[in-house]
């Protein structure tokens, strides 16, 4: 077998969910688990918080299904709502929560006669402008789905741009404006995203909507006490599969990017953009080579990419890689910090893990 493993600690994950909760322990914590589970595996992330968790986030019908399909009786918000009006009738089935975000899908629901009452989150558009009702709107919404028998328990909810800035004046005009709608409507508010849940107290609501922190990445631009806490739950582990040394003035890789200026002992390691490193990873990018940091040398390749392991004299063939999460002698690399150097955010990183990775649980599921 290859050596490109994404090992997937529920451990972490669970200890992850419940730094939010207790982050925010007068709201309710819903686990986003959309994108597969940022990439880890929705059904497995799902089974390992089950027991915990009042629902989760999902970004489809598609994603939904997954999980009821696996078992998850737990509610289910689909963040985005319904694509189209012909989803009604398995949202209904599946006992799915829907978010309204726009006319065309009130209407559909008020032209729809479900089995049972479906809960709706509207959607506000508090300065984001993305998806949502103009505040000035959402009253007559509010209103038309309070008087619909389609719909049971109503939600309040809108998104924020700017939670993870440590002072920002559109972050708190968005909390301004939700908070006067949901005390207009006396309605249960739904605000908070992952750095919103970290840091913003007064953003909670009645339910909050962790993704990125349950596995680990710190979505803050200034970490706080919490978010040190956050583990990695993704171990991305691969091996060294040869190994050099090279004069000084020799380039490495595609292009011949990364030039040495010493005699250099270049390992090749058993990951590339084909299995979703990112390709626009830059010389020195950090890696752990048995737990020991060394740094990208070269351009990645498609199945492939080279190190510089000069500084470590027990790299071998075989040894462990780890382009981010925790090696086996316990060291860390933040997914966040690789991304970084990939000028990028840990989002695409974990969601980018392509199929051909083979994930492994732990503890197995
Ligand atoms: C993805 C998503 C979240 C979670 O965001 P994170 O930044 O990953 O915490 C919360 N709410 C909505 C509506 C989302 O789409």
């Amino acid at each position: 077998m290859r050596p490109l493993i994404a090992h997937i600690d529920l451990d972490a994950l669970r200890h992850n969910y419940r730094l939010a909760r207790r982050c925010a322990p007068y709201s309710q914590s819903i686990a986003v688990i959309k994108a597969d589970g940022y990439g880890h595996g929705a059904l497995a992330c799902a089974r390992a918080l089950a027991d915990e968790a009042p629902a989760f986030g999902v970004a489809s019908l598609d994603e939904a299904r997954v999980l009821r399909r696996g078992g998850i009786e737990t509610p289910i918000v689909l963040l985005e709502g319904i694509f189209s009006a012909d989803e009604l009738a398995e949202v209904d089935a599946q006992r799915l929560w829907m978010a309204v975000h726009s006319r065309w899908q009130l209407d559909a629901l008020q032209a729809y006669t479900p089995e049972a009452p479906i809960p709706v989150w509207v959607k506000v558009d508090s300065g984001m402008h993305r998806l949502g009702f103009a505040p000035d709107e959402v009253e007559a919404v509010w209103q038309a789905l309070c008087d619909a028998p389609q719909v049971g328990e109503l939600h309040l909810m809108s998104h924020f741009a700017t939670a993870d800035a440590a002072a920002s004046e559109h972050y708190a005009r968005q909390l301004a404006c939700v908070k006067d709608l949901a005390c207009r409507l006396d309605a249960p508010l739904s605000l908070a995203n992952s750095p919103a849940t970290l840091a913003h107290a007064e953003a909670h609501g009645a339910y909050n909507r962790p993704g990125v922190m349950l596995y680990g990445s710190d979505p803050l631009e200034q970490a706080n006490a919490v978010s040190r806490g956050l583990e990695p739950v993704m171990t991305l582990r691969a091996e060294i599969i040869a190994l050099r040394t090279v004069g000084p003035g020799e380039r490495i890789g595609y292009g011949g990017r990364f030039c040495t200026r010493a005699p250099t002992r270049v390992a090749v390691v058993s990951a590339g953009y084909g299995d979703g490193y990112d390709r626009h990873a830059a010389d020195g990018t950090p890696v752990l080579v048995e737990g020991r940091r060394a740094t990208l040398a070269g351009k990645v390749s498609m199945d492939m990419l080279t190190v510089d392991v000069s500084d470590i004299p027990e790299a071998r063939i075989g040894s462990e890689v780890v382009l981010w999460g925790r090696a086996a002698n316990g060291a860390v690399l933040s997914v966040d910090e690789v991304a970084r150097h990939c000028q990028t955010i840990s989002y695409t990183l974990l969601t980018g893990v392509l199929p051909r990775v083979p994930r492994r649980y732990h503890p197995s599921h």
